[in-house]
C-alpha cells in the first residue's frame, strides 16, 4: 500500500479513505474489476458514493499508474492492480476463468516490430500486448 500511497501524493492526489478502500480492494482481490463492481463494494463501506466517483477515481488511478485498464469479456472494460508501478516496460496478463491478474517484464516486440514497420510503413511509437489465459489453478480445477 504505501508505495501506492507515494504515488498518489506523487501525483498531487490527496490520500482520501475512499481513494486506499479502493486500492486496497484491488491488491486483496488481485482480480479485475469493472467499476460497477467496485461501487457495489464501496457502496457497503461508505453510504453515500456515486458511481461517476468511482468512474473518476479509475480513470485517475490509471493514468498515474496504478491501475491498468483491461478489455474482458464482450468489449466490457475493467481494471486491475498494476504492481509494477516503477513505469518500466511491461505487460499484463489475465485468467479469464477467474479473472486473476498480473505483470509481467519480458517483451520481445522489437524483432516483430521492424516487420511490421517495413510491412505498413509505420514508425511505431509504441504497443501494448494484453494477453488472456487459464491460470495454473484453474487449469488444475478443471
Ligand atoms: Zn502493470
Ligand atoms: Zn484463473
Ligand atoms: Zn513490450
Amino acid at each position: 500500500m504505501e508505495k501506492y500511497k507515494k504515488i498518489l501524493r506523487k501525483n498531487k492526489l490527496k490520500i482520501t479513505p475512499k481513494r486506499v478502500s479502493i486500492i486496497n480492494y484491488f491488491l486483496q482481490n488481485n482480480k479485475y474489476f469493472t467499476p460497477h463492481q467496485i461501487w457495489e463494494f464501496m457502496k457497503k463501506k461508505f453510504k453515500k458514493i456515486g458511481l461517476s466517483t468511482i468512474y473518476r477515481n479509475l480513470e485517475k488511478f490509471e493514468k498515474i499508474g496504478i491501475l491498468t485498464k483491461v478489455e474482458g469479456e464482450e468489449n466490457r472494460f475493467y481494471y486491475g492492480i498494476c504492481k509494477k508501478t516503477n513505469k518500466k516496460h511491461h505487460h499484463h496478463i489475465i485468467c479469464i476463468s477467474c479473472h486473476k491478474i498480473r505483470d509481467f517484464d519480458l517483451c520481445n516486440f522489437e524483432q516483430l516490430k521492424k516487420q511490421i514497420e517495413k510491412i505498413t510503413e509505420f514508425n511505431i511509437k509504441e504497443h501494448h500486448i494484453f494477453l488472456k489465459g487459464i491460470c495454473l489453478n484453474c487449469e488444475r480445477e478443471a
